[in-house]
């Protein structure tokens, strides 16, 4: 049995570098995805929004791997995780059982995690060991993939850089793209908890006035490719400093409109406000 693990493990790695690597000649350019997760639960309920994931995803090529940028990994400096089966992480509190049973067991794939750490030259990344998949990644993803058989690493956010650094980052894993690998960001534009109106939680169209004037510019900026605008969130006023009081949600979004190239189409799924100060608003490019 001893004798057999490597192997096994040689197996894998093979069969990943293959995928990597032979996905290398494809000129299919793979779309990108922001994807606003809201609550944990959508992980194992069955609503609009896990419907507009799963349709999305019937679109989309088969990646050879997935690198998800989500919202609950913020850490000093950027890493990628590198182990081969990365953990289901449960970071919530205070949810049903049936939340914490989940396991997402997609692979992971080192070759990957070191290909993205040999060709970013704005930052040094740093391999990661010990994370794994959190709920910002696997509550998505498992609906777009839910037999797990797509090989998922995680980027982390850099808590103490800026916004413009953190689109300037995302521009350099562009050439992913023609790898076959799906870039997925994953947070919610708007993204307040503390102005959660808790007593209408369940209640699917329901923003408040500064959550849907900040989500109304967002999604204007979005579609003329204004950027530069997005990048400059905490400098658009009132609305937006109530939309994004801390910025972890948001910045996904910008790593995935950094990787749009010119023309690029952009399309908007799941375009609603949930309770009040979160909009689950979506973003498929390409
Ligand atoms: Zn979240």
């Amino acid at each position: 049995m001893l004798a057999v693990l490597p192997v096994a493990g040689l197996a894998m790695k093979l069969s990943s570098l293959r995928k990597i690597a032979g996905s290398l000649d494809s000129t299919e350019r793979m779309p990108v995805l922001f994807l606003g997760h809201g609550s944990p639960m959508n992980a194992i309920e069955e609503n609009e929004f896990v419907a507009g994931f799963r349709k999305t995803a019937m679109d989309l090529p088969v990646p050879s791997a997935i690198l998800c940028v989500s919202a609950h990994w913020e850490t000093r400096g950027t890493l990628v995780t590198a182990m081969e089966t990365p953990r289901t992480i449960h970071d919530f509190g205070g949810f049903p059982k049936a939340l914490y049973d989940v396991q997402y067991p997609a692979p992971g794939s080192p070759e990957l995690a070191r290909e993205v750490q040999g060709s970013v030259t704005k930052a040094q990344v740093g391999l990661d060991e010990k994370w794994g998949l959190d709920h910002g990644a696997w509550s998505v993803i498992k609906h777009l993939y839910p037999n797990a058989d797509v090989p998922v690493i995680q980027m982390s956010l850099d808590h103490y850089q800026s916004p413009q650094y953190h689109y300037e980052l995302a521009k350099e894993l562009t050439y992913l793209r023609s790898k076959g690998v799906l870039i997925i960001g994953s947070g919610n534009m708007v993204h307040n908890l503390r102005m959660v109106a808790w007593d209408r939680l369940n209640e699917t169209g329901f923003g408040y006035d500064w959550a849907i004037e900040a989500s109304e510019k967002m999604k204007d900026y979005i579609r003329s490719g204004d950027h530069q605008q997005l990048v400059n969130f905490q400098s658009q006023g009132r609305a937006f400093e109530l939309a994004v009081p801390t910025p972890e949600h948001y910045l996904p979004l910008l790593y995935a409109l950094a990787l749009q190239e010119k023309d690029e189409p952009v399309d908007l799924f799941n375009d609603q406000a949930v309770a009040g100060s979160l909009t689950m608003t979506s973003v498929k490019i390409g």
